[in-house]
């Protein structure tokens, strides 16, 4: 895959970060005494050019009066975690960012043209391809789900660090972030002085927000820690004004569940991230979470698991989606096409038939199955197979589970090689025998040994 385009972002320099800064906080410079326009000047410097982040923290100072507040946004532990780009990604990332953002990702990875037009290029949707490679996807990050990751870090240290100065603003968490950050923890509950009795997940495996939503929603009082919310039964109070009818089973259940509930005034509430063995927040399981309830792709195991050049990689990735640019697909969108399978001009040219039924690439595989350990790849194996999937997890099965890892690969460099036969003849007019193709799959198969695929060096070139 060739991506020819360079996009160039240039940072705003001190001057304009500056005046950005100011525009966003609302403050005119006249009305900051010294000590703020110093303060303000460092928080911009920090912020490395990047508009977003000025404009972001300015809005977040602008508000604050006091200078102990912009000294503690200056020396906030925000900017120790890996600089700028993560600065930016752990605030709420206007969606207008996130989809220019994408735009320019998308065409860097399509080598789609300046005009913007896609052609046939976009094989795959966007949502796919930032999908984590083991649900499908490219592993490419998803912004919005990559910033919610991050951000719930500070829900994690805000936990176990209530004393750090950031506290005090707030965090950039949405309600979304705290129902993901709920679920991705288990609260014990002591002296109930941290945990929250409607956001924390301390009783029942689920937030009581959750549980009893209607209970929740006419509460007067949304964020009392269990402690206050338990004490003379005040959550009881704060529902003073609801609609008694309506809220009656809900109040009855939660009542019968708090009645057994007794505080210990000497231990401290404890957490646990769920995600992880070590019971600790991490920003890749906060992520992948977000993918959890997804169908696992098989992609991960007969592609990414598996030694082969990347562009090969990419074109076994687009075939298992069926995503490569047969006639039959061409047919369908009305797009100049050759109809008939180049290789034996007899069939539509479909997935299926290109690489498993035609007989050309039916005697290139059973050519090929004559190698020592491939016997699997011989059609017999596979013949009865009517999709491609099934034919190529019955390869694999009909291979012995010690040379199965050289053999993904083989499979892999086969049907790369059958496309890329397929292209020369259709574009370049220029058609390989059976038997030269075999050398060149040969050729490169050693090649690709030579160039670190141990397990199909021991397929190949191993003694038996
Ligand atoms: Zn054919």
């Amino acid at each position: 895959m060739n991506s020819t385009l360079l996009y160039n972002l240039r940072a705003l320099s001190v001057d304009d970060s500056w005046k950005l800064f100011l525009q966003s906080s609302g403050r005119d410079k006249e009305d900051l005494d010294s000590e703020f326009i110093d303060i303000g000047k460092d928080i911009v410097r920090k912020c490395g050019g990047v508009p977003l982040a000025v404009k972001a923290l300015g809005g977040i100072v602008g508000s604050k009066k006091e200078i102990n507040s912009w000294r503690a946004v200056k020396e906030s532990e925000l900017w120790d975690i890996g600089g700028t780009t993560y600065a930016f990604t752990a605030l709420t990332l206007p969606k207008k960012f996130t989809m220019a953002f994408d735009q320019v990702r998308r065409r860097f990875t399509w080598d789609i043209d300046e005009t913007g037009t896609a052609g046939g290029k976009c094989k795959v949707n966007w949502p796919a391809v930032c999908s984590p490679t083991s649900f499908g996807g490219l592993g490419i990050l998803d912004l919005d789900r990559f910033a919610r990751a991050l951000r719930l870090r500070w829900l994690w240290l805000q936990w176990h660090h209530p004393e750090r100065p950031w506290t005090q603003l707030g965090t950039p968490c949405s309600a979304l972030d705290r129902c993901l950050f709920a679920a991705a923890t288990r609260v014990t509950v002591g002296n109930g002085t941290r945990a929250s009795f409607w956001w924390s997940n301390w009783c029942g495996g689920e937030t009581l927000r959750c549980r009893f939503p209607l209970l929740y929603k006419h509460s007067i009082r949304k964020h009392r820690t269990v402690a206050q919310a338990l004490s003379d039964s005040r959550w009881v109070l704060d529902l003073r004004r609801a609609p008694h009818g309506a809220i009656a089973t809900e109040f009855l259940t939660l009542w019968r569940e708090l009645s057994s509930i007794a505080l210990q005034p000497d231990v401290d509430d404890s957490i646990l991230w769920i995600l992880s063995a070590d019971g600790c927040y991490s920003t890749k399981s906060a992520y992948l979470a977000q993918f959890a309830g997804r169908i696992t792709s098989v992609a991960q195991d007969l592609i990414w698991e598996t030694w082969a050049p990347a562009k090969c990689k990419l074109f076994g990735w687009l075939l298992i989606q069926k995503r490569v640019w047969t006639a039959d697909r061409l047919l369908q969108r009305g797009w100049p096409n050759c109809y008939f399978c180049p290789l034996c001009i007899r069939n539509l040219e479909t997935h299926q038939h290109l690489f498993f039924d035609c007989p050309f690439a039916r005697l290139l595989w059973a050519s090929i199955a004559s190698w020592r350990h491939c016997s699997g790849l011989a059609p017999r194996a596979w013949s009865a197979c009517d999709n491609m999937h099934d034919a190529w997890h019955a390869m694999i099965a009909a291979t012995h589970v010690d040379h199965r890892d050289g053999v993904k690969s083989v499979i892999i460099l086969v049907l790369w090689e059958l496309w890329t036969e397929r292209n020369a003849r259709i574009f370049k007019d220029k058609a390989s025998s059976l038997r030269q193709l075999l050398h060149r799959i040969e050729d490169e198969a050693n090649g690709w040994a030579f160039a670190g695929a141990k397990k199909l060096q021991r397929l190949i070139w191993e003694p038996p």
